[in-house]
């Protein structure tokens, strides 16, 4: 599942592609994603891209007159294609925007949990968007702020993590690396955790989330041009998916637990 850094990625992969850009047209082969797309061809035709953005993991492309949500779910991806190199598209393309300069942002997701919606209105309005938490990679989101956020809070601090009212798109991969950087045990009660550990949690958060991004980095192209597989790119862990293998720290095997239908893993020596 595309994480906050893969969409990060994404953004970066398709953004200057699609910037400055009037949209010509807009193909939707299958509406019935996570919502159903709604009929926005009048709506968009000869609006101009200004900006691409993210909140969390939707893509925000602002047109001006109002701004088309793109988002990922479990599967989706996002290719800018020439359309004269005529790949066709294949059975879960469900959404091609197409550009006036003969690109195309083609919208593949087999799983069909995403999203292509629009709103005329300011988007940190839209009901989807308006409850999100800060930002993790911004200044907003310190070791003070979630120390702030997490008291009185008797839920595990990996479930805190993971509510995207306290902070966005830290996802389960993410979560378990930063706690395990941190050496906080994934089930301690978030309330328990003091001010210093917060700072600790907050700022391996942004390591975390920050490599992954520049690993991603390498792999921009499978976003551009080409009509190979989305990419999403694969990584060392410290203790995701590593149940029963030697800690890279300490040697101790990484252990694994269910934490609200989500497992977790850690290290029972580094982390407490
Ligand atoms: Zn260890």
């Amino acid at each position: 599942m595309p994480e906050l850094p893969e969409v990060e990625v994404v953004r970066r992969g398709i953004a200057s592609g699609l910037e400055g850009r009037k949209i010509a047209g807009l193909t939707v082969r299958n509406p019935n994603l996570r919502w159903p797309v709604p009929d926005l061809e009048r709506t968009l035709c000869g609006l101009k891209i200004r900006t691409v953005t993210r909140r969390g993991k939707y893509l925000l492309l602002d047109c001006g007159a109002g701004t088309l949500i793109l988002h990922l779910g479990m599967s989706g991806s996002l290719r800018l294609l020439p359309l004269t190199a005529n790949i066709a598209p294949q059975k879960h393309d469900h959404v091609d925007l197409l550009l006036d300069n003969g690109m195309v942002l083609r919208f593949r997701d087999p799983r069909r949990f995403g999203a292509v919606l629009w709103t005329a209105g300011n988007a940190a309005d839209h009901p989807l968007l308006s409850h999100l938490g800060p930002e993790p990679l911004t200044e907003t989101f310190d070791g003070k702020l979630l120390y702030r956020k997490t008291r009185n809070r008797s839920a595990s601090i990996k479930e805190v993590l993971m509510n995207s009212r306290i902070v966005v798109g830290v996802g389960n991969i993410y979560a378990n690396e930063a706690l395990f950087l941190a050496g906080i045990h994934p089930a301690l009660a978030a309330g328990r955790i003091g001010a210093r550990r917060c700072a600790g949690l907050a700022q391996a958060i942004k390591e975390t989330l920050g490599r992954a991004i520049e690993a991603g980095g390498s792999s921009l192209r499978d976003f551009v041009g080409s009509d190979g597989n989305p990419g999403y790119f694969q990584q060392q862990y410290w203790v995701y998916g590593r149940t029963g293998q030697p800690c890279r720290k300490c040697g101790t095997n990484i252990e694994q637990i269910r934490q609200g239908q989500r497992s977790s893993f850690y290290c029972p020596r580094c982390q407490k």
